[in-house]
């Protein structure tokens, strides 16, 4: 596995194994299972396991699932499934769920210690007494309940003695501290909700902020990293671990998040997306979901190494979409096979060549990486090129066919056109043309040059196929926009669906399997539309690209 550059988190652990602080490095990668993993999850992931693996520590996936009314078991195999392809192994597999007794536990010590209290307030009555950044907040009349009282109480709620809402414990700290955080935060909440993992067996809740920290000291975490919004949260994080009396003591370090151009990345947005059939699905291959990219076509190791490269800081980034589509180029550029495909065909008739022959040309299958070998395709009399590759009526500076006009079959003859022939509407429907004989790749042939190469199939051999052209599903995306308005951004044209045909050889394709098209780009074979007698090819990325590293 290829290692984590230098950053301030790495910084930190050298210190703390330098110092004895810690012997070894624990960290984990805590996803709620709400929602399928995004590129951004894999800036998490790529994190914590490499880390951890850059000091032969461990890492845990740890499911964080205390809000049972948005989990959902199919979310927690598709993370498992997104981790493992992503290229990590995880050492121990955790649910939050399995410590809600432990947590239990430890919200009753705080209860014993005077330091929690059960509350009557209603959600809008905490959020008024809570008070704002420039005002202090003000005490609950709920707020000096006895001890037993409050175990009494607490332990009813436990029971289902009252209904959603009613009643919630929260941390006895300071209604008046500088950080709104620390102003009393609800840590149980009563919900009768069936849980994915614990059934019926509880009605109330952890919250979130009093959960992690206990989960991440359970599990003997000594690096709890987390992004850049749950600053604020880390003295109540730290309050938690020690008022809990929790042994291990782990550290909360926070990152900026990344984002991407043209990428809406929230899973409430991604998961409406879907809801709202926007998308086939959370693997639809315009999400930018870890199953949305691999069923576009791209590639682990182009992910990792995107990541890799987009720097580790305190401030949440954006980065150009374009950056990940060169490192896919980059890591498919000597892997995938060249082949050829016609994404708008147009019928060619060579009517110089014999009839009923067929002849087997050779072609390299990378001319970057001559080890692939070579493959055989077929010529004769009828092939298919791309309606884009002639015009009847060219404007100047126009190298492929027009009337007249001849060019290079890429590894064939050249072609000259010779008529065009139309149906009753004036459409384009075929062209004659002729071939020379001489101009055979490989011969050697230097009597004349043409301007253009064009690509082919041959059509009597041609397997047919569906090529799904994409654009970004969000055009104009700003993550700033008001809930629901992203959705008038949406671009009608993210997906283009085209009926063309393919090599011969391209027949024994399985999903996943990755092809450059000649002058097409990168594709790869969808998993899902795929059938045997359909072949459907996804574009991963076009061939040519503006961006520089
Ligand atoms: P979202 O806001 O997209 O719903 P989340 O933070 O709610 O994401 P979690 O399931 O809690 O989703 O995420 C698991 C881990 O991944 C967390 O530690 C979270 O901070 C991290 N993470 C989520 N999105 C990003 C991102 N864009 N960049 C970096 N890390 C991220
Ligand atoms: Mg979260
Ligand atoms: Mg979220």
């Amino acid at each position: 596995m290829d290692n984590q550059n230098s950053n301030f988190i790495k910084d930190i652990m050298i210190k703390d194994l330098e110092s004895g602080k810690h012997e070894t490095i624990m960290t984990r990668f805590p996803p709620e299972p709400n929602g399928y993993l995004h590129i951004g999850h894999a800036k998490s992931i790529i994190l914590n396991f490499g880390l951890a693996d850059d000091f032969n520590g461990k890492t845990n996936l740890r499911f964080d699932d205390t809000n049972p009314a948005k989990e959902d078991i199919e979310f927690v195999n598709s993370i498992k499934e997104d981790v493992k392809w992503l290229g990590f192994e995880w050492d121990n597999l955790f649910f939050a769920s399995d410590y809600f007794d432990e947590m239990y536990n430890r919200a009753v010590l705080l209860i014993k210690k005077g330091l929690a209290y059960v509350d009557d307030l209603s959600a809008d009555e905490i959020r008024e007494y809570r008070g704002t950044l420039t005002e202090p907040g003000k005490n609950s009349p709920y707020r000096d309940r006895s001890i037993e009282e409050n175990l009494d109480l607490f332990e009813k709620m436990r029971n289902g003695e009252f209904g959603n809402g009613e009643k919630v414990l929260r941390a006895k700290i300071d209604m008046a501290s500088p950080n709104i955080n620390l102003r009393d935060p609800v840590i149980y909440r009563i919900a009768h909700v069936t849980h994915h993992n614990t059934g019926d067996k509880w009605c109330i809740y952890p919250m979130y902020a009093f959960a992690h920290p206990l989960e991440d000291a359970i599990e003997g975490i000594t690096h709890s990293i987390c992004t850049i919004e749950f600053e604020d949260q880390r003295p109540f994080y730290n309050w938690v671990v020690e008022q809990c009396e929790m042994k291990s003591q782990p550290q909360q370090i926070e990152f900026g998040r990344l984002n991407l151009t043209n990428t809406v990345m929230s899973k409430r947005k991604l998961k409406q997306l879907v809801e709202e059939e926007f998308v086939d699905g959370w693997d639809d291959p315009r999400m930018p979901t870890i199953s949305g990219m691999r069923r576009r076509g791209f590639t682990p190791e182009s992910i990792r190494t995107f990541v890799r490269e987009t720097a580790v800081s305190k401030n949440n980034a954006t980065v150009d979409f374009e950056m990940l589509e060169h490192f896919v180029r980059e890591d498919l550029k000597l892997k995938a096979p060249r082949t050829m495909g016609i994404i708008n065909p147009l019928k060619v008739v060579i009517t110089n060549y014999p009839e009923g022959q067929i002849e087997l040309l050779d072609a390299e299958i990378n001319p970057e990486n001559p080890e692939m070998g070579m493959r055989k395709i077929p010529f004769s009399r009828e092939i298919y090129i791309e309606q884009d590759d002639f015009m009847e009526n060219p404007p100047k500076k126009y190298f492929r066919l027009f009337p007249g006009n001849e060019v290079r079959l890429k590894h064939a003859y050249f072609i000259k056109c010779e008529e065009v022939v139309k149906d009753a509407d004036g459409n384009v429907v075929e062209l004659r043309c002729t071939y020379d004989q001489e101009t055979k790749s490989g011969s050697g042939f230097t009597g004349r040059k043409v301007k253009g190469t064009i690509h082919w199939v041959e059509a009597t051999h041609a397997v047919p196929a569906e090529f799904r052209l994409y654009e970004p599903l969000i055009s104009d995306a700003s993550e700033e926009d008001e809930e629901g308005t992203f959705l008038d951004h949406v671009n009608p044209n993210s997906l283009q669906i085209f009926q063309g045909f393919v090599e011969p050889n391209m027949k024994e394709s399985r999903p996943y399997d990755k092809f450059q098209f000649f002058r097409h780009g990168y594709f790869n074979v969808d998993p899902k539309h795929t059938t045997v007698d359909k072949l459907v090819f996804n574009r991963v990325v076009s061939l040519k690209s503006s961006f520089k590293l």
